[in-house]
C-alpha cells in the first residue's frame, strides 16, 4: 500500500479560514468554560469582570465585539460566555441575515438576556444595520406598517439581549455600529506555550499520544491559530497511524509536516509565493495588496485575513502606505542574500 501524504492529498490549505470537512470534530475540542479557554488573557480578565458584573446585577451583558484573525476562539469565546452568564445563543452570521426582516424574526425569537452571535458582522447590509442601531440601544424594532402616506411605524420592544459580533476586519465596520458596543475585545495570535497546551488538551480529548516536545513542534508551526493547531494535530495523527507507532514525537511531527510543506516556522507554499513573489517581481516591494494576490493567484481578501497576521508577526512582512514590503528577516528565511538597502534595518536589529 502506498499512501502520499503530500498536500494533495486533503483539498484544502491547513491554513484554510472556511469550516473544513475535516473540522467536524471541532466542537468537542471547544473549551466551554473561560477556564479550560487558554491564552487571551487580557480579553479573559476583561471579560470575568463584566460577566460578574453583569450577574450581580441581573442584568444582560453589555453587547461585545471580538475581532482577530479567523481560527482564534472568536465563536468559542461566545458560547463560554452564554455558557457563563447561563443564557441561550443563537448564532447566525452577517451574510445570512439578508433582509430586515431575517433580523426582526431573531430578534422577536429572543428571551430576556439571552445572547446573539453575528459572526462576520462587517458583512451584514445597511438595512439590516440599520434595524440594529435601536435594538441594540433601546431594545426596540422600528416597524412600518401599510405604505404610502398612510404608513405608520409602530415601536416594538424586544428582550434585553446581548449581541456578541465576531469580525476579522473590524476596520471594515461602519462607525455607528462600531459605537453601539461596551466591550471592544481583540484576540491575538497565540504564544507557541499557550498552543503546545492546546494542542495536548485536543490530544487528550482525540485519544491521541503526544509526547511534549512533538507537542511543541506543532504549536511552533501552527501560526498562531488554535485552529490550524487542532488540524495539524489530526493530519499528523494519520501521518504517525501509518508510518510510524501512533505517537507523535517530534521527529515524527517534523516528517509529517515537511510532507505537508509546512516549513518549521509554519509557512506554506502560499507563504513561499507570497514572499518569493515579492522579492523577485517587486525588488521586495511595496507592492499593492490586490496586485500581489493576482500575481500569485490567491484572494487578496485571503492573503489580508489569512497570510498577513502571521508574517507580519514574524517580521517578515511590513504594510506601509505604499503597499507591501518584505523585510531583511524574508530573504533569511529563505535562504537569499539580504540586499544592501536593508542591510542597515538589519544591524540596527541586531544592536537593538
Ligand atoms: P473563530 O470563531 O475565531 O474563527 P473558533 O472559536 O471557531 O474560531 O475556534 C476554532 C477552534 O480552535 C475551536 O474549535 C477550538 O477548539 C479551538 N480554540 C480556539 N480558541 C481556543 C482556546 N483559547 N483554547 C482552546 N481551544 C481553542
Amino acid at each position: 500500500m502506498s499512501i502520499d501524504f503530500g498536500t494533495d492529498i486533503y483539498e484544502e490549505p491547513i491554513v484554510a479560514k472556511t469550516f473544513l470537512q475535516e473540522d467536524a470534530q471541532e466542537g468537542s475540542l471547544r473549551p466551554k468554560t473561560l477556564k479550560e479557554y487558554i491564552g487571551q488573557e487580557k480579553a479573559k480578565g476583561n471579560l470575568a469582570v463584566f460577566i460578574a458584573a453583569a450577574k450581580m446585577r441581573g442584568e444582560s451583558l453589555d453587547h461585545v465585539l471580538l475581532h482577530g484573525p479567523p481560527g482564534l476562539g472568536k465563536t468559542t469565546l461566545a458560547g463560554i460566555i452564554a455558557q457563563e452568564m447561563g443564557v441561550n445563543i443563537r448564532i447566525t452570521s452577517g451574510p445570512a441575515i439578508e433582509k430586515a426582516g431575517d433580523l426582526a424574526a431573531l430578534l422577536t425569537n429572543l428571551n430576556e438576556n439571552d445572547i446573539l452571535f453575528v459572526d462576520e458582522i462587517h458583512r451584514l447590509n445597511r438595512s439590516v444595520e440599520e434595524i440594529l442601531y435601536p435594538a441594540m440601544e433601546d431594545y426596540a424594532l422600528d416597524i412600518i406598517v401599510g405604505k404610502g402616506p398612510s404608513a405608520n411605524s409602530i415601536r416594538l420592544d424586544l428582550p434585553h439581549f446581548t449581541l456578541i459580533g465576531a469580525t476579522t476586519r473590524s476596520g471594515q465596520l461602519s462607525a455607528p455600529l462600531r459605537d453601539r458596543f461596551g466591550v471592544t475585545l481583540r484576540l491575538e495570535l497565540y504564544t507557541p506555550e499557550e498552543l503546545s497546551e492546546i494542542i495536548t488538551r485536543s490530544a487528550g480529548i482525540l485519544n491521541v499520544e503526544i509526547d511534549r516536545d512533538g507537542a511543541l513542534e506543532l504549536a511552533r508551526r501552527s501560526r498562531g491559530t488554535p485552529r490550524i493547531a487542532n488540524r495539524m494535530l489530526r493530519r499528523v495523527r494519520d501521518f504517525a497511524d501509518v508510518k510510524g507507532n501512533g505517537i507523535i514525537t517530534r521527529a515524527m511531527a517534523d516528517e509529517a509536516l515537511l510532507a505537508l510543506e509546512i516549513d518549521h516556522l509554519g509557512l506554506d507554499p502560499v507563504d513561499h509565493r507570497m514572499l518569493h513573489a515579492i522579492i523577485e517581481n517587486y525588488g521586495g516591494g511595496p507592492v499593492g495588496l490586490e496586485t500581489l494576490a493576482a500575481t500569485i493567484g490567491e484572494e487578496a481578501v485571503t492573503l489580508e485575513d489569512v497570510y498577513e497576521p502571521y508574517l507580519m508577526q514574524l517580521g517578515f512582512l511590513k504594510r506601509t502606505p505604499r503597499g507591501r514590503c518584505v523585510t531583511h528577516k524574508a530573504y533569511e528565511h529563505l535562504g537569499l542574500s539580504v540586499p544592501k538597502s536593508l542591510m542597515g534595518d538589519a544591524e540596527q536589529l541586531t544592536i537593538e
